[in-house]
């Protein structure tokens, strides 16, 4: 029987540190207890909240319903040759400490996104991406169970509709799927190494390592996150707060006009990702600090919450930052946060 509790702080289930307070609060450890309490008169009349590990949503208010933490556990092998193996995850583990596993093992393909916080359910949400690798790449299907009918279902890789930080389940499939688990195929031997990324190589230079392998990989990755990001234990924040942009290649040549020193990445389609960090920071925010909230001062797209923050001033500070980009170079910032 999955007990339900009342009036529950959320305070240490979310990395941005809110105490939004959860009318009503529920732990499922399994398919079965999860269909469980989809019978449940608090969950089928009241709105609710699937919760991994908190650290890519914002509570700008008490949730006036209920919360429901994922915690489905397991990795289990489904398949095996000398050169690949395939896995299927419980969406309650912890993503680093699955890759962790994965690496130790020398299972390789995911050792570029270490340290990202979360777990494997809400990894392909978003797509979760970090330096040139993104999860997609990786994922043979994802097991759901639906929420209106507790029936399951499989998606395969072309179903979950993925794009840069963008999948269905933020889209069509939004709010209608338990993710269960993921399965995803790892190469076991002839590794494609990712180093794409210049402080991949200047990290592992300063490591002194000539011949990468996906251990010393996932290694100065961890360094370079480290280095750059605020630990949510010591500061709450969320990562990146808004998606990085991508505009119109004329749009990007009008501005680049008149800030010659604007950054851009051209895609095959001809448009142009713009760093979001960039362009915030040239409106002044980076480092700023309001009470006990504001701008990460060494990456301006991590909103910060000191310790006893407003999650709906954060909202607010948001809003404005947006606002404030939006009059300087036209172009639309998009949370990537998910705002609750
Ligand atoms: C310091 C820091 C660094 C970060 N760096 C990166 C990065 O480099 N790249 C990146 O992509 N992200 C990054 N993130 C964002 C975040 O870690 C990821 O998006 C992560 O996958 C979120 O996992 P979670 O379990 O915490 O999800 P939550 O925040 O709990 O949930 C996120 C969304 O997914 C839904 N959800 C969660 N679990 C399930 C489930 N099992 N079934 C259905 N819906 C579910 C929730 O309802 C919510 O809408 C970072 C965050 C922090 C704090």
């Amino acid at each position: 029987m999955v007990s339900i509790q009342e009036n529950v702080s959320l305070l240490p289930f979310n990395t941005f540190g809110i105490d939004a307070k959860a009318k009503y609060f529920a732990r499922v450890s399994s398919e079965g207890s999860f269909i469980e309490l989809t019978q449940h008169p608090v969950f089928k009349n009241n709105k609710r909240l699937l919760l991994g590990g908190g650290s890519n949503l914002l509570f700008t208010k008490d949730f006036d319903g209920l919360v429901v933490k994922i915690e489905l556990k397991g990795i289990n092998i489904v398949e095996e040759t000398d050169d690949e193996i395939t896995l299927q995850v419980g969406a309650g583990e912890n993503w680093h400490e699955f890759v962790r596993h994965c690496v130790q093992k020398g299972w390789g393909g995911i050792e570029n996104l270490s340290l990202i916080p979360g777990t494997v359910g809400a990894a392909p949400m978003q797509n979760i991406g970090a330096y040139g690798v993104e999860i997609e790449k990786f994922i043979k299907n994802i097991l759901g169970i639906e929420i209106a009918t507790g029936q399951r279902k499989s998606f395969t890789k072309s179903e979950c509709e993925f794009g840069y930080r963008e999948s269905i389940f933020k889209h069509k499939a939004k709010n209608k799927y338990l993710i269960s688990s993921v399965t995803l195929t790892l190469r076991k031997r002839n590794h494609q190494l990712n180093t794409s990324y210049g402080a991949v190589q200047d990290t592992l230079k300063e490591m002194h390592v000539d011949h990468p392998d996906i251990a010393s990989i996932s290694e100065a990755v961890m360094r370079i996150r480290r280095s750059k990001l605020p630990d949510p234990s010591v500061v709450g924040n969320a990562g990146s707060f808004f998606k990085n942009p991508t505009i119109h290649a004329d749009l990007h040549d009008f501005l680049k006009k008149q800030h010659p020193s604007m950054p851009g990445y051209t895609s095959e389609n001809g448009s142009v990702k713009i760093p979001a960090a960039w362009l915030i920071e040239q409106c002044g925010w980076k480092g700023k600090t309001f009470n006990n909230i504001g701008v990460n001062q060494h990456q301006a797209l991590v909103l910060v919450n000191y310790g006893g923050g407003d999650g709906a001033k954060i909202f607010e500070l948001a809003m404005k930052i947006k606002t404030s980009v939006k009059e300087k170079f036209n172009i639309d910032l998009q949370p990537e946060v998910n705002i609750i």
